[in-house]
């Protein structure tokens, strides 16, 4: 252990006590759920969006079995705008573990928590922590980045054998006391000093960095190895009803992109969308709009998405399986999860 391991904890303390985050929704009241809440909320997106939308997910879910109970679709729809819907499907399916297993309760073992969906060691750390003052380490985007920098440790930490440098680096910086605080510091600290662009010139670890100290504060973290992505294109049929101004939505697989949100009908191509429609609306389309393409960037891949907008003669077909196809009204919309680019397309679909 190098004598910053144990100074570190002090530091930060002195330095959040002055300039820390103290006000967060999530930080009024920090229940065991409402922790939890928040701690999913934050795996893959920034503090001042998550506050956007904290209180009212809490409001609709105010404690575990509200959330159990709740139908996915609902649950989906309270998360729009918070991308990456698995974590909302596994929150959901988590709670409903907690509320048959646990009678409601969070538990408070560490491997137990685990052991919940979307719950790995940072979040069951962070959990532990600020909810049960448990002395566990965390290891967020932003702490790797702040210990990949203040041991200069280099190397792209998602790869195991960085990761398993800065575990070890986390444990030991991680006080006996004040546990609590110093999570939140140290979270705090990577967000707004050691951040991407860091702010060396105000930060009060400077004389104790050495990345600052070797140089090599721009180099440290190192970014994701490049690859190329690969590129798929897709077509999505918009069918417009335009009597009652709804279109027609299709619920997505539970497994895959957008697992349980629903989109519009897709097809590989446009060569099979007259029989696509002949075939589940009983029609051909009286017109065809090929509308701007829609580009949408996964992990893995991006994707080139080719809207085309078809009117059908009325009356169009109105009897379909509810769970599995959706006349989403434009003027009165469903309390559902849509797909990111599909909340695009209707509202220029609603423009038009
Ligand atoms: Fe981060 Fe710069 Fe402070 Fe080092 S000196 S901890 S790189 S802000």
């Amino acid at each position: 252990m190098t004598g910053l391991h144990e100074r570190l904890a002090p530091l930060l303390l002195d330095w959040w006590k002055v300039h820390g985050r103290r006000d967060l929704p999530w930080q009024k009241d920090p229940s065991p759920y409402r922790v939890w809440v928040s701690e999913i909320m934050l795996q893959q997106t920034q503090v001042p969006t998550v506050a956007r939308y904290y209180d009212r997910f809490m409001a609709a879910f105010p404690n575990v079995t509200a959330l159990a109970d709740a139908p996915l679709d609902q649950v989906l729809h309270q998360w729009s705008g918070l991308g990456y819907y698995a974590r909302a499907r596994n929150l959901h399916c988590a709670a409903q573990i907690v509320r048959d297993e646990y009678r409601g309760e969070l538990p408070s073992q560490f491997d137990v928590l685990m052991s919940l969906p979307g719950i790995g060691r940072s979040t069951a750390g962070a959990i532990l922590s600020l909810a049960f003052a448990q002395r566990w380490p965390i290891l967020d985007g932003n702490v790797k980045r702040v210990l990949a920098r203040l041991f200069n440790v280099s190397g792209w930490p998602g790869s195991t054998k960085v990761a398993k440098q800065l575990w070890a680096h986390a444990e030991q910086c991680t006080p006996d006391r004040q546990v609590a605080w110093y999570t939140q510091a140290i979270m705090d600290f990577g967000a707004t000093v050691c951040a991407r662009s860091p702010d060396c010139g105000h930060c009060p670890l400077q004389m104790h960095c050495e990345a600052f100290r070797a140089d090599t504060v721009a180099e440290v973290p190192a970014p994701r190895p490049r690859r190329n992505r690969p590129r798929r294109t897709t077509v999505m049929v918009l069918v417009v009803r335009d009597d009652d101004h709804a279109v027609l939505l299709e619920r997505r697989p539970a497994e895959g992109i957008w697992g349980g949100l629903w989109s519009f009908p897709e097809l590989p191509d446009r060569a099979g969308l007259v029989d696509w429609c002949l075939q589940k609306l009983g029609s051909v389309p009286c017109s065809e709009q090929v509308c701007d393409t829609v580009s949408h960037s996964f992990t893995h891949f991006d994707l080139d998405i080719q809207p085309i907008r078809v009117s059908l003669p009325l009356p169009v077909l109105r009897v379909m399986e509810p769970e599995r196809w959706l006349w989403y009204k434009l003027r009165q919309p469903a309390e559902v999860g849509l797909a990111a680019p599909v909340d695009r397309l209707i509202e220029t679909i609603g423009e038009s």
